[in-house]
């Protein structure tokens, strides 16, 4: 991906204006993330679970590669949507086709032998699941209904619902997007943000996008407002003392939640998956002061992320 940096104070060229969304790089958006996982587990006290995570994004990005565009919706649902500004791709209208599942098969079949005891019998219980169980799995995961749910496979079926919204949300038009009602909700797919990013670059540079948990699409957000309840009043950052720069938790104190931003100024490789599973002590930290995080990190394992 070529990246114009533009010195501060030079004027973008003519014409350029930011894009109120950006989707994810088809060719790209999992390898990079892999590569980002592989430097960040350099030294790092969860080194052998990030390089986990790195296979797993590699597997990803073979998988999208691997894989055509999936079955779409409609021309007139795709129209109805933009005219109401709801998310044309949304998780709880859109009705999956089977390759998402062709999809979670190979990315197993990809990471098994990276795996540790733990994963590779989560794996083994995933694998053994029949089509319905599986599909009301996902669901259920979309919907952020976590109780009961086998935890250690949630990744893996997060993974693959990623690789699948991708290839959704690539495959449509910039056209068929309309700038949403709900500011905090991705206006491609309707789930919540992850993380959000100080962007670099052109007519982005210094612009802040909200990235989407699932789809990895980026929709813009002025800077210092809350994410999650749009005030912006009481918002604070919080990093953790000695820790990276270029990660902070915006807190708000009207709604009480955070959000991580990371900003590309201080460290253009920031990913926002990759950054955010190796800051869990920035989480601790929040959860500490009494901040409750307002968006989901579905790669999240949390039998190794304790350990
Ligand atoms: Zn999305
Ligand atoms: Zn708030």
């Amino acid at each position: 991906m070529a990246t114009t940096i533009i010195e501060p104070g030079v004027i973008p060229p003519h014409g350029a204006e930011a894009p109120f969304l950006r989707r994810a790089e088809r060719a790209a958006v999992f390898g990079l993330r892999a590569r980002r996982f592989m430097t960040l587990a350099q030294g790092h006290v969860m080194a052998d679970f990030l390089r986990f995570m790195g296979h797993l994004a590699e597997a990803q990005q073979r998988t999208l590669d691997a894989q055509g565009a999936p079955v779409l919706p409609g021309a007139g649902q795709i129209k109805l949507c933009k005219a109401h500004g709801m998310p044309p791709l949304g998780t709880q209208t859109l009705r999956r086709d089977p390759s998402w599942r062709e999809g979670l098969h190979s990315l197993l079949a990809q990471v098994e032998s990276q795996a540790n005891d733990a994963t590779r019998a989560a794996m083994q219980r995933l694998a053994a699941l029949p089509e319905a169980d599986l599909e009301a799995f996902a669901d259920r995961l979309l919907d952020g209904d976590y109780a009961g749910l086998d935890l250690a496979a949630a990744p893996l079926v997060g993974a693959a619902l990623q690789v699948y919204w991708v290839r959704l949300a690539t495959a449509l038009e910039q056209a068929d997007f309309s700038r949403p009602e709900a500011h905090t909700l991705c206006p491609a797919c309707g789930s919540l943000p992850g993380a959000s990013m100080v962007r670099i670059g052109g007519a982005e540079q210094g612009l802040r996008y909200l990235h989407c948990s699932l789809c990895a699409s980026e929709w813009n957000m002025v800077r210092v407002k809350c994410s999650h309840c749009e005030s912006t009043k009481g918002i604070a950052y919080f990093g953790v003392e000695g820790g990276d720069e270029a990660v902070k938790a915006e807190a708000c104190d009207e709604c009480r939640s955070y959000l991580k931003i990371l900003n590309m100024e201080k460290n253009p490789a920031v990913d926002p998956v990759a950054d955010d599973l190796a800051t869990l002590a920035l989480d601790i930290l929040m959860d500490e002061a009494g901040f409750l995080r307002s968006g989901p990190n579905l790669l999240l394992f949390p039998g190794d992320a304790d350990a």
